[in-house]
């Protein structure tokens, strides 16, 4: 009789070690912490099965639209398999919604919207064509009208394993040294967080696909405000996380301090470790 092998345990991936060290090191933030996990946990598992997609996007045609300030991936680049992408929409809006971050009504329509095949697919064509601003006859403006608040929320999440593909694919072999605007050069999303480098140049970081892109340390990226003494910083007292906030357009960012870091960013424990900064934020008059 033969013993089966004893397989050792599969390392958990740095994100999800890191946020289960955060929850025992700030038991305040563990509802966030435990919502960050099953989300991440969703992500992960979709985001395995993409394919890596093959963009070959005309050159004349890319550096047009860098030249406008438009992003590089339009709807069809995106490797949308409809089936998964309904899935990954119904259980992002089932996390939200148990961790009380969308309510039962909004959390029923997205349900339905989820089951719903054409009116679907052409929502989210529609949204993605208006958030991004990659069609020049279109500009880019937050949401369609008409559509719930909070489903700008969910389609982020849901489309992010699948457009963070594209981004990986396109972002190899980008030259990206002629983008200086302050939303995404991928997806055309506002950044959601930063990261200041070791050479001490700061990253933006896409809320959408998590692309990443050097601007100015010292512009708003939100009004392209550049006047130092109108911009606000502030650190946390370990110095490992900052905020940068726009006395012009009163909007913040936070980023990761990497000049002194024993790692690099991981923005899924990092946008959770600083919820404490958004309160500070907030708190003085800043919305994010
Ligand atoms: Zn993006
Ligand atoms: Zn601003």
């Amino acid at each position: 009789m033969s013993e089966r092998p004893i397989r050792a345990p599969r390392a958990e991936p740095r994100e999800v070690v890191e946020l289960k060290q955060l929850k025992v090191a700030q038991p305040e933030l563990a509802s966030a912490v435990d919502m960050q996990l099953a989300l991440v946990e969703v992500q992960r598992r979709v985001q395995s099965r993409v394919p890596l997609p093959w963009i070959q996007p005309d050159p004349e045609w890319l550096a047009a639209q860098q030249l406008a300030g438009r992003p590089a991936v339009r709807f069809t680049d995106i490797p949308l398999d409809w089936t998964d992408f309904r899935l990954t929409l119904r259980q992002t809006a089932d996390i939200l919604h148990r961790y009380e971050a969308l309510d039962r009504a909004e959390h029923h329509q997205i349900q339905a919207l989820a089951r719903e095949g054409n009116a679907l697919e052409a929502l989210v064509s529609k949204w993605y064509t208006a958030t991004s601003g990659v069609d020049p006859s279109v500009a880019r403006h937050s949401s369609p009208d008409g559509s719930l608040p909070s489903l700008d929320q969910v389609l982020v999440l849901a489309l992010r394993p699948f457009l963070a593909r594209c981004a990986e694919a396109l972002g190899q072999r980008s030259d990206l040294s002629l983008w200086h605007y302050g939303h995404c050069p991928f997806c055309g999303w506002e950044p959601d967080f930063a990261v200041i480098t070791p050479a001490a140049d700061r990253r933006l970081i896409c809320g959408r696909c998590l692309a990443q892109w050097t601007f100015g340390v010292h512009t708003c990226p939100f009004c392209s405000n550049d006047d130092r003494a109108l911009v606000t910083s502030f650190a946390t007292r370990d110095g490992r996380y900052r905020v940068y906030a726009c006395d012009v357009c009163r909007r913040y960012l936070k980023a990761y301090d990497g000049r002194n870091a024993s790692r690099s960013v991981l923005v899924a424990v990092d946008s959770i470790a600083t919820l404490p900064l958004d309160a500070a934020a907030i708190q003085k008059g800043y919305v994010g």
